[in-house]
């Protein structure tokens, strides 16, 4: 039976749950009182035994909200703020959380697409652990017909309500796609068809030749940031329109797309930012 001291502090129920043992910052600080060995897991064995399992979510919810976009929000801000302050708490990384996710299951906060480039690793730039994020990672963060299906399992399977698309500083793909050089594969050269539209959109606000467009964007670092921001609404755009799981999700209210850009020095992700193409 609960005990009123006990009780979590979250869900003010149910008692002996992981959640009663998170602190403030969100790490479990100790294992279960009930059944001893979940520290760090996603369900908690006993609760489960005591059909609390609901409960457990419920309290769960309070940590690993996956319903409340503000929520999910802060949690990666905080996140990345731990990560570029250098005071990362490497949550969620433990052997417990291992083997209780290898059991239970997954059940990420949020999907990421990003770029596959090895500077921007969205785990550690947000500081998170194992089934914290369901990361998708494609060169350009393009949305393709892989990107999208890992995507739409993301959101269909595993219930994820919140996809961010995470567009870089000096991002190569998007350098390549603003080249005047051709591409040198053919499968490099779909790659960078994804990425053209937005390159196009920015041309024209741009106002540079074909040419010089290109030359224009190694000499300033704006038109790149210019493109790859635009690039980055894109893919948004494009998760929807060629997807209807994810259309009528976003459409319905469930699922929420949001854009940002991640600064590589400062290693800051900015979430306010604003198609400027
Ligand atoms: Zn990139």
């Amino acid at each position: 039976m609960c005990q009123e001291e006990k009780k979590c502090k979250e869900c003010k129920e149910c008692t002996g749950c992981p959640e009663c043992k998170i602190d403030d910052s969100g790490v479990f600080q100790q294992d279960c009182e009930k059944c001893q060995n979940c520290k760090d897991c996603e369900n908690c064995k006993d609760c489960e035994k005591q059909n609390r399992q609901e409960k457990c979510n419920q309290c769960k919810g309070n940590m690993h909200d996956r319903s409340d976009f503000k929520v999910i929000k802060t949690r990666l801000e905080e996140g990345n703020k731990r990560f570029r302050e250098n005071t990362p708490i490497h949550p969620n990384q433990s052997r417990k959380r291992r083997e209780c996710t290898a059991k239970k299951g997954q059940k990420p906060f949020a999907i990421v697409l990003s770029c596959a480039d090895s500077r921007v690793p969205p785990e550690l730039v947000f500081d998170t652990g194992i089934a914290d994020l369901f990361v998708v990672r494609v060169a350009g963060n393009i949305a393709n017909i892989s990107s999208i299906a890992s995507i739409e399992f993301a959101v269909a399977a595993l219930g994820c309500r919140y996809i961010l698309v995470l567009g870089h500083e000096g991002c190569g793909a998007v350098k390549a796609a603003m080249s005047k050089d051709p591409a040198p594969s053919d499968n490099l050269s779909q790659l960078v068809g994804h990425i053209l539209p937005a390159v196009n959109a920015c041309k024209c606000s741009c106002k540079a030749e074909n040419d010089d467009y290109y030359t224009i964007a190694e000499g300033e670092k704006e038109p790149l940031k210019k493109v790859t921001i635009e690039n980055v609404f894109h893919s948004a755009n494009e998760l929807t329109r060629c997807s209807e799981i994810i259309r009528n999700a976003v459409n319905s209210g469930n699922v929420k797309i949001q854009p940002a850009y991640y600064n590589l020095g400062k290693g800051k992700v900015d979430f306010d930012i604003k198609s400027e193409c």
